[in-house]
């Protein structure tokens, strides 16, 4: 399929929508970013790669770590993880506390906050280099070695972390927390402030297209079968609350971060990544949702 016309038809076609939407303003540092900013990556298993606008340009991935940081907690543990952590929609804001209450410190599932610090403390526990075990995951996913963690968004998510202290505090009064608090807050907030291009990110989430492998590098990340379920998990959890919303208009499994990022798979096909600043009521990039819906009606491809 020629890609190429098709995201120059996106392109176009969102220009009216650029500029709406909210960009994320809890930290300074992330309300610099300019609303109008725009990129698409589309990258293939067979090694082509096709992008318009903004796409080399580095943002906050933000809860794009999430998909990957539960990647290496699946990796060594497998299913024991769903001890841990749930695997259902939640239904509530991606930052919500109340439901941890009712369920006695189990997060509903990896992609909101809560489950992600769940996640975040499986991997001081299990992974010798946890500071640094998302960013070296992430270069070798996408191939690019200067991948990094923007210092001055982490300094700014560490000193606006009350909510997720609080979270966290509290799973930790159910002893669901084997590391202190401060650790895996320090952690989840610098994994939050990595910064990458949809070019990056496309290629980091292609594994999860090729049934687990990095198609540039053969390495294996994954076996078929959690390959699969992480995908699935991306599918009922992967935008918030809105991931029906988005099922519906979208019909891929995705992740998406308030930086304004979404990455979508294909499975057998393509990995794609999404910028633009500007969020909806749910924390998703308003153009984002819009141009993926695009892409799979233009394509014909999803996974239904
Ligand atoms: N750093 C943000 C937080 O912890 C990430 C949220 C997001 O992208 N949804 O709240």
């Amino acid at each position: 399929m020629d890609y190429a016309p098709i995201l120059q038809r996106i392109a176009a076609d969102i220009q009216p929508l650029i500029g709406k939407g909210r960009v994320a303003d809890y930290i300074p540092e992330l309300g610099k970013v300019r609303a109008t900013r725009f990129g698409m990556a589309l990258v293939t298993v067979t090694g082509e790669t096709h992008t318009i606008g903004d796409a080399d340009e580095r943002f906050s991935i933000q809860s794009i770590s999430k998909l990957f940081a539960c990647t290496l907690a699946f990796q060594r543990l497998g299913e024991e993880l769903w001890k841990r952590v749930g695997r259902e929609p939640s239904g509530n804001a991606f930052n919500s506390l109340v439901q941890l209450e009712y369920e006695q410190g189990i997060p509903r599932n990896p992609f909101i906050n809560a489950g992600a610090l769940v996640v975040t403390d499986v991997l001081c526990r299990n992974l010798p280099g946890a500071d640094t075990a998302l960013v070296e995951l992430l270069r070798r996913l996408s191939g690019n070695d200067t991948i990094a963690v923007d210092e001055r968004v982490a300094r700014s998510e560490l000193e606006h972390a009350a909510r997720n202290r609080a979270m966290a505090y509290f799973m930790k009064s159910f002893e669901r927390l084997e590391v202190p608090v401060e650790r895996i807050i320090d952690v989840y907030s610098r994994n939050c402030a990595i910064a990458m291009s949809c070019t990056d990110l496309a290629r980091a989430a292609l594994f999860l297209a090729n049934g687990g492998v990095v198609p540039h590098s053969g390495e294996r990340i994954l076996a078929p079968s959690p390959t699969k379920r992480l995908s699935a998990l991306m599918l009922t959890c992967g935008t918030y609350d809105a991931a029906g919303d988005f099922v519906y208009r979208v019909g891929l499994p995705a992740k998406s971060g308030v930086g304004g990022g979404i990455v979508a798979v294909m499975p057998g096909a393509w990995a794609v990544c999404v910028w633009s600043p500007g969020l909806d009521a749910s924390g998703n990039s308003l153009v984002g949702v819009q141009a993926l819906e695009w892409l799979t009606t233009l394509t014909g491809h999803s996974i239904f």
